[in-house]
Formats: structure tokens, sequence, C-alpha cells
């Protein structure tokens, strides 16, 4: 019978938490799978997957579980010398240069690992006269994994999955998700370290399209693959730029702006609950994005903390794993982002929190805020 084999790694290290991690490991597994048919069986530290019918929407289903670090498809036979012989004299490896690996977890197996080791090999070259035994460097290792629960498992290929904590582990966050290329892998990348997460928008309808909002729905919806389903809140911040923009030094247009997103989004983390704030900004990458910059965005915040995992990368390592979660193609479409919107020439990029106070001095900055709360819309994702 052929099955998925599944491991895990950190999850290990987590002790006293180990219990919930592993039962929340589970339940993703199973969600992940859900409208399939599969039995799901934890044997001796082992999760393995069987009885399914579509191999390829399993494994490729399997590898968006994050947690998981490897996985392998076997061949579940009965564990004894006969039935694993069986199964091994029937495989066709051509001319390859192979070894076999046997693994006893039971070592009440009659034969030693090496010796039994050995027979296979013999047996897989009886059938594949080309073939060519290589112990250091083989193209095929055959795996023969013998289990406590009188099966073995065969296998001879093992595909890395994303590793990272299970879904939901750490806690829950808001995304800041605008239509680009780094929100949407900041947010891949948190919710791989355990963050189960909602997405909060700002759009400046009628200044952006439409297709923009469009575009961030399908950005979430991607996302959705490695998070399940997701919230979104979409607020509308025309309002509060064209005050901005009415009242304020241009050069300090997105400083203020950003500032209000912060203060938006600190509310809307407090309304559900949500214990951190999630943005895909990058050192140095734009004039909002300076050190100082950063600090005087960052100042409004009562208490949440800010998690940035973009900024140290370089926008092609950005990119990368934006390609690698099939979000690079929706994220350079061609349409506004709010930030883009009355976009000053000369932003300034040493900015200070006095002088931004200053700035905001000019507006009702509580009641901005209020405005951009009152204008939420809730969409669900899946
Ligand atoms: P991205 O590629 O994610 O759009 P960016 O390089 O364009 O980022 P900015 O536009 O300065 O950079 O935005 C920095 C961060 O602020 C974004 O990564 C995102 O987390 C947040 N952000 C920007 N615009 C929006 C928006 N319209 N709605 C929600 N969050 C936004
Ligand atoms: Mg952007």
């Amino acid at each position: 019978m052929k099955v998925v084999l599944l491991r895990f790694g950190e999850l290990f290290l987590k002790g006293g938490n180990r219990k919930i991690f592993e039962n929340c490991l589970i339940s993703n597994i199973k969600n992940k799978l859900n409208g399939l048919n599969f039995k799901f069986n934890v044997t001796h530290g082992r999760y393995i997957v069987s009885e399914f019918d579509d191999e390829i929407e399993i494994l490729s289903r399997l590898k968006t579980v994050f947690g998981l670090s490897s996985l392998s498809l076997a061949e579940e036979v009965v564990a004894d010398v006969k039935s694993i012989s069986d199964y091994i004299s029937s495989i066709k490896i051509g001319d390859k240069k192979f070894k076999v690996d046997v693994k006893r977890a039971d070592k009440t197996f009659p034969i030693s690992s090496m010796e039994f080791a050995k027979d296979l090999g013999g047996l897989v070259l009886r059938n594949n006269e080309n073939a060519k035994v290589d112990l250091y460097n083989p193209e095929i290792e055959i795996n023969v994994d013998i289990r406590f629960n009188n099966k073995a498992y065969i296998y001879h290929e093992t595909v890395q999955c994303l590793g990272g904590l299970p879904f939901g582990s750490s806690g829950k966050a808001l995304l800041l998700l605008s239509g680009g290329i780094d929100s949407p892998v900041a947010g891949f990348m948190m919710a791989k370290r355990g963050l189960a997460i909602e997405g909060l928008h700002f759009h400046s309808y009628p200044y952006t399209s439409l297709q923009a909002k469009e575009k961030v729905l399908s950005l979430a919806k991607q996302l959705s693959n490695y998070t399940g389903e997701m919230r979104l809140h979409i607020i509308s911040f025309t309002k509060v730029q064209e005050e901005i923009h009415k009242r304020c030094a241009p050069e300090f247009m997105i400083t203020i702006m950003r500032r209000i997103m912060m203060r938006v989004a600190e509310r809307i983390c407090e309304k559900y609950n949500l214990g951190a704030i999630i943005t895909g900004e990058s050192l140095g990458q734009v004039a909002s994005q300076t050190m100082q910059s950063l600090t005087v965005t960052n100042s409004v915040l009562k208490e949440k903390v800010v998690f940035r995992p973009c900024i140290g990368m370089d926008k092609e390592e950005i990119v990368k794993i934006s390609k690698s979660i099939d979000c690079f193609e929706t994220s350079i479409l061609p349409y506004e982002d709010c930030c883009t919107v009355f976009l000053p020439k000369n932003p300034v990029i040493k900015p200070t929190i006095s002088r931004a106070e200053r700035e905001e001095g000019f507006l009702d900055i509580d009641n901005l805020v209020e405005l951009a709360l009152s204008s939420e819309e809730l969409v669900v994702i899946k």
C-alpha cells in the first residue's frame, strides 16, 4: 500500500509545549487535506497518510503545511523478510548506481541491518542487471525502515517541505497587506513561524482602482494556501490622504500617512485581539523605510510589536520567495497602491518625531483614525 511518511523537525525543541504544537500540526494537516480521501495515523512519533486516491494533490497540499520538514512517498509492507524481499525484487532502476539502507527501529527483526541490506542489494541486482552498487555516491538510495507496528516502509526519495512552526501555534497577528511584492512575503514568513494572520488593506478609491483591490484579494487568496481561511479588513484611506495632502508639508505626506496607518492597525489589533503587526518593510528600500523613518512611524504605537521579516533582505531575495509562493505575477500587476497616490517628489528621508508631530498638529488625527476605522469592510478569504 502506498503511504506518505511525514517528518517534523523543530517541533521537538519545544519541550513542555510539544503536545500543543503536535496537536496543532496534526489538525493543520487534516484541515489541509479536507475534501480528499485519506487516513491519518500517528505511530511511534511518525505521521503516516494512507488510503488516498489523488497522490499528486495529497503531496502538493502537504508540501504547504508549516512544521513539516520533509516527506516521502513510501510503500508500506508487512515487516517480515519475505514481504520486504518481494517488494524489493519488483523495483526497476535501470542502470542506476544504488545503495540499500536498512533501519530497524524494531530490533527483534531477525536479521541485522547490514546483513539484510546486503541481501536486498543482491535482489535489486538480480532484477536490474545493469545497475551497480555504490555505497558512497548512489543515484538512488533505497531506504527500508522497519518500524514497531509490524510494518516496514520502503522509499527512495525525501522531499523537503517548508519547515517552520505549525500555523497558529504562535498566536495571531495583523499583516499590513498592500498589492506589492514585499508584504505577501512578510505574511508568508511570519505564518511560517507559527502566526495565524489577518490582513489589513488600505485603499484610496477612487484614486486607486477597483482592480487594485481585486489584486489584494487575489494575493490574500494565494497566501491562504498556506494560512487557511484568512480574514481581510479593508479600509478607505481616501479622506485621510486628502486631508494630509491639503494641510501638511508635501515631503511629510508619506511619513504622516504611515503613522496613521499604524494607529489604525493598532486599533484593529485591539478590536480583534491580534498580538502584533506585520509589514513588508525592508531597510533603506525607499524613503519611508530608512532607520529614521521607521523610528518615526513606529513611535505612534502604544504597545504592539511590529514584525518586519523582510527588513534585512535584498529585493532579489524577497522576489525569490515571492515567486516560490506564486505571488509574484500578481504583485507586479501595474495597479496603483494608496502609497503612490499624492506621492511627493522629495519625501523626507530622515524625519524626526518632533517634526512629524508638528505636521500632525494641522490635522484632527483622532477623527481621521475614527473615520478610517468606520469604513472597515471585512472579507473572509477561503
Ligand atoms: P510592498 O511591496 O509590500 O507594497 P513597498 O516596498 O511597496 O512594499 P511601501 O509601499 O512603503 O513599500 O509599504 C511598506 C509596507 O507598508 C508594506 O510592505 C505593507 O506592509 C504596508 N503597506 C503599504 N501600503 C499598504 C496598503 N495600501 N495597505 C496595507 N498596508 C500597506
Ligand atoms: Mg507598496
